[in-house]
């Protein structure tokens, strides 16, 4: 039995299998991830150019820098990672998808089961009185030459609804952690898992599968590591799952 077929194994005996994604499922759609060589990180620093330091005390830097980096990954399409992921919760072999990414590639390929924990890149908020606005307003002002973009009710500052480094995590992480509680599995795809609080999902989980090109800190837990990538690896889980 390879790798794959004891994941299949595992996915085809569990009453409530969840998958947590990082930043790895997107880096075969382009996105650059962060902990890669090759990562877009290897030149930034994320946890300066999205922070809330930055976003509340510069945050004509925040929008130069950390802003950019956040819009541009809308324009790229879900891959065949994200398209199987999808399939998989619609046959019923994934109950909940928990995702590390603000990329919004999950929705678009069809899951519709998506608890995401950093935030998300379609909405923003005043940071005085709480308004929603959609991004594309945000990004509309600072095309226009208003930076930082302002709130058109009380002119605090805009900013995206992303969880940035000192931000809290939303309320769905609290609920996305029972849920890892009452399952049986939990496949981590394309995540270092280096990010607290998210990480420590891996700690509480009955049963680890991981699936990612590079060590992760959780390695020691898992009951199967496969360090292939992404696409094409869950392609074949769901070709043997519906053998
Ligand atoms: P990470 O960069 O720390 O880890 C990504 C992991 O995926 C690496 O170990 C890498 O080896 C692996 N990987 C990359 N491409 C792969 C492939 N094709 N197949 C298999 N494995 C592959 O990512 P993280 O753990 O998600 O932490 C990064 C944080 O940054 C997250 O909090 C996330 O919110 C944010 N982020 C999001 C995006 C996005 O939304 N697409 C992109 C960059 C960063
Ligand atoms: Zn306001």
């Amino acid at each position: 039995m390879d790798k794959i077929d004891k994941l299949v194994h595992l996915m085809k005996n569990s009453k409530k299998t969840i998958v947590l994604t990082g930043a790895g499922i997107s880096t075969e759609s382009g996105i650059p991830d962060f902990r890669s060589s090759t990562g877009l990180w290897a030149h930034i620093d994320p946890m300066e150019a999205l922070s809330t330091d930055v976003l509340y005390n510069n945050p004509n830097k925040f929008y130069k820098e950390g802003f950019e980096l956040l819009t541009g990954m809308t324009n790229a399409e879900p891959n065949i990672g994200h398209f199987m992921l999808a399939k998989l919760e619609n046959e019923g072999f994934v109950d909940l998808l928990i995702t590390q990414n603000i990329d919004n590639l999950h929705q678009r390929a069809g899951s519709k089961n998506i608890y995401e924990v950093h935030g998300n890149t379609r909405e923003g908020y005043c940071t005085d009185c709480g308004e929603k606005v959609v991004i594309e307003h945000i990004k509309d002002k600072v095309k226009s030459g208003q930076v930082p973009p302002v709130c058109h009710r009380c002119g605090g500052i805009l900013r995206p609804s992303v969880v940035m480094f000192g931000d809290g995590l939303p309320e769905c992480f609290d609920k996305g952690w029972r849920e890892v509680e009452k399952s049986e599995l939990l496949i981590v795809i394309g995540s270092s898992l280096s990010v607290s609080p998210v990480n420590y999902l891996a700690n509480i989980c009955e049963n680890l599968a991981i699936i990612n090109l590079g060590e992760t800190m959780y390695d020691y837990k898992a009951k199967i590591i496969i360090n292939e990538k992404i696409g094409e690896t869950l392609k074949t889980v769901y070709d043997r799952l519906n053998k």
